[in-house]
């Protein structure tokens, strides 16, 4: 069975009202493959999910950047997967770097996260990368594979997980992973659920790169067999990003 090309694009903390207007009529106005060839998510901060969803044009989906790791309650400042199941937004991203490194989520919390929204029933975007000191220090592999343990551990069923490598120092600093940076840790985290997880894991979950995506460098990375899609940071608040979705052709 063929992985479908995916795409996500990461708003992060930005935009107003009038520029995600506008960020979505580009989006909804471009000319992309049919939606058997990609499916297309777009993430948005919490405060403009509804609005997205609203005007998105209905082949693209959305995604919250975050949810709180068990049921809602007193837990001020957060967003439950209950309250994103309520709204009907299908996705949501967990264990993001900057949330790894700038909230201190440990792995076993994102592991957490990542179990308790699939129980609520959301599709993930599980983030998982490395810092440029460990790749200097030779532990890619072993970091990458540490962070989809704890995933692992907790979750039993892969269908609605999409694991998306994104190498910490190729994230918003333009230094993007060559096509055989990226294809060869895809390649071994595919080995790791197939050795720890089961083949038909391996062969049917989608491994996509994040980190310095662009129109220009897209193609290339594309063509790599164990590259899925990509998700996508700055590029996916610009047009640019309609040709990031169209490299899936
Ligand atoms: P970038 O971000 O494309 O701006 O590097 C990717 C991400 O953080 O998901």
């Amino acid at each position: 069975m063929g992985r479908k090309f995916f795409v996500g694009g990461n708003w992060k903390c930005n935009g107003t009202t009038e520029q995600v207007k506008n960020i979505v009529s580009t989006l909804n106005g471009g000319g992309v493959p049919s939606q058997d060839v990609v499916e297309v998510v777009i993430s948005p901060p919490f405060v403009f999910l509804p609005l997205v969803k609203d005007l998105l044009r209905p082949d693209f989906h959305v995604a919250a950047q975050n949810c709180w790791v068990k049921k809602g309650g007193a837990f001020t400042g957060e967003v439950s997967a209950e309250m994103l199941v309520n709204l009907c937004i299908p996705w949501v991203i967990i264990g993001h770097s900057e949330r790894r490194l700038i909230l201190k989520e440990s792995n076993e919390f994102v592991g957490d996260k990542v179990a308790y929204a699939l129980s609520q029933g959301l599709k993930v975007i599980a983030c998982i990368g490395e810092t440029l000191e460990q790749r200097e220090a030779g532990s890619t592999t072993e970091v990458v594979a540490a962070q989809t343990k704890a995933i692992a551990a907790k979750v039993s069923n892969w269908a609605d997980v999409v694991l998306a490598y994104e190498p910490v120092w190729a994230i918003g600093t333009g230094k993007v992973a060559t096509p055989a940076q990226a294809q060869e840790v895809h390649s071994e985290l595919r080995k790791w659920l197939q050795a720890n997880v089961s083949p038909e894991v391996a062969a049917s979950t989608r491994i996509i790169y994040g980190g310095s995506v662009t129109a220009a460098n897209c193609k290339e990375l594309a063509a790599q067999p164990d590259v899925d899609g990509f998700l996508v940071g700055g590029a996916s608040l610009k047009p640019e990003f309609i040709d990031i979705i169209k490299s899936a052709e």
